[in-house]
Parts: structure tokens; sequence; C-alpha cells
């Protein structure tokens, strides 16, 4: 079977000059996917390596570059999802580990829980020996001064930056994950969408795997991701999956700000947004990547 993957960095507006920056980012993950499924590697550690990469790049909310909340603290949150078994493993509110989506796939694997929050989270990467880092490793230098320029500043737009990547492996499994520092100026303990299962990410082998990223508060009350499969288990594709979801949202939320990828079993994507612009690469058909900023995503 021919594998599929499709990634984001997130739904909203950010400035254009950051658009080739951003969408380098998202190839890079792509490749390192990619690489992974061509070689019959597994779509869960497809996900997984591919988030890494942009957990680690800066104009993303995820990992380094997270947006910090109202106390100046970054708190993170990651969901990974198996397709292939139903299982998933999630992390709300960790504060010092350097890959949120990797923790998160170990409480999946290595633990008897499926969701840890808080110092406990922090507490088990130290003990599986995930490099522990200070919070403010994560705090980059554009975060630190919109943080300390914000009392003079109009309010500013919802978080620009979740990341997240969905796959289908050379054996017909599918696996999703999100990870995100959540929302700007967020209340310390607030956690969104991302790590919750079924609305920050999804993923079902009979089906299809989808992530999330835009406004938690809205995406929590749809279940989006769950939303999207549950769509294609009716009988849609991708991309139509990808647009009844949104279209689904919007008619629940008069200002949704919302978007997420998909793959369906038969190795579609599709990508559907209603904020201003949404960042996405794939492979094409050609096993070419493509980046859009718009959505846009076409049947493979
Ligand atoms: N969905 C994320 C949250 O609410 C934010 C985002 O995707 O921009 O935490």
């Amino acid at each position: 079977m021919k594998p599929a993957m499709i990634v984001h960095g997130g739904a909203g507006p950010w400035p254009d000059a950051e658009d080739s920056a951003r969408g380098q980012a998202l190839v890079d993950a792509l490749h390192t996917g990619w690489r992974i499924l061509e070689a019959g590697g597994t779509a869960l550690e497809a996900v997984e390596k591919a988030t890494n990469i942009l957990e680690d790049f800066p104009l993303f909310d995820a990992g380094i570059g997270s947006f910090l909340n109202q106390m100046g603290e970054v708190e993170m949150d990651a969901l990974i999802v198996d397709g292939a078994a139903l299982d998933f493993g999630a992390v709300a509110g960790v504060k010092h580990v350097r890959y949120p989506i990797s923790l998160a796939r170990r409480i999946m694997t290595d633990t008897p829980h499926c969701f840890l929050a808080g110092s406990g989270a922090d507490l088990l990467a130290r003990q599986l020996g995930f490099p522990v880092m200070s919070n403010l490793f994560f705090v980059t230098e554009a975060e630190f001064h919109r943080f300390h320029e914000k009392q003079h500043a109009a309010p500013r737009p919802q978080g620009t930056g979740t990341v997240g990547a969905v796959a289908l492996d050379t054996r017909g499994n599918l696996a999703a994950a999100t990870s995100t520092g959540g929302v700007p100026d967020k209340m310390p303990g607030r956690v969104g969408d991302s790590p919750v299962f079924g609305a920050g990410g999804y993923a079902d082998n009979r089906y299809g795997a989808a992530s999330a990223t835009g406004v938690g508060e809205n995406i929590l009350r749809v279940l989006l991701s769950k939303y999207a499969v549950d769509a294609i288990a009716g009988g849609m594709n991708a991309r139509a999956a990808a647009a009844a979801s949104i279209d689904h949202i919007n008619s629940r939320f008069q200002d949704s700000q919302a978007g997420l990828i998909v793959v369906d079993r038969d190795g579609q994507v599709g990508a559907a947004h209603s904020t201003l612009k949404i960042s996405i690469a794939w492979m094409d058909a050609d096993g070419q990547p493509r980046v859009s900023m718009q959505g846009g995503v076409g049947v493979r």
C-alpha cells in the first residue's frame, strides 16, 4: 500500500513574511516522516518524529516557541493516537519536557494510563530519561517581548502555530499527533482541545485519521477530529470529511476559528479551515512535497 502523510503548523492569522519559513519547517517535518514511511516504518513513528521537528521550530506554538500563559510560563499539551489499536497517549500542562509528543507516546506504550497532567507527567519524563529542560528553554525572545509588552498592546489574535501530523503507512495503519503550547495569555492550568482524544486528534484504521487546530474551546465542544473520521465512516473521502467538519463547527459557532488535516484509509489527504490561514504540507501522488497556507489541498 502507498503511504500518505500531511502535517500542519496551525491555523489563524500570522504575518505573510513568515510563510516561507513556516512552509520550509513543515516540509522538513514531512520529509522526516516520509522517510520513515518509505522505509516501511509505522505511521505512529512517522507522526511522532515529524512532530518533534515542528516542536523544535520556534515560529510554531509547540515545544520551543510555545505561548506564555498569564503567569509567564509555558504549559504544553500533546496527543498521539494509534489507529491500529484505537489507543492513545496524552499529556497536559507539562513545563519541562523537550518533546511532549514523545512523552505522550511513552505514556501509551509504557504505562497503564492514557493521559497524564502537570507535575506527574514531568516527573515521568525524568524517570524515562527524557531531557528535562528549564521552562525558559521553550521561551523565544519574540514571545518574551510579547509577554512583557502585552499590558500596553491590543489583545493578540488566538494561537497560530499548534502543530500536527497524520499518516498512513504501507501496512494500512493510521496515526495522528498534535502538540501545542495552547493559546496566548491563557489562564494557568487551561487545557484546550489538542491533548483530548477525539477533539485534537483521532485515528481509526478502519476509516481515517485527523489532527485539529484553532480555538480549543470550540473544537472541544464538537470533538472535531472524531467528527471528521465519522464522516469518512459515513462514506466521505478525506477532503470532503475535512470540509464537512468545518461546516459543522461553523454551524455551531459564529466565529469557529478552526482547522484540521485528514488522511483516509485509501491514502487521500484533505484539509479545511475557518481561519484566515492554515499552514500545511503533504506528499502529492508523485511523492513530491506540496505546501499551502490557504488550505487548497486536493485529492492525491
Ligand atoms: N487548539 C489549540 C488550543 O486551543 C490552539 C491552536 O491550535 O492554535 O490549545
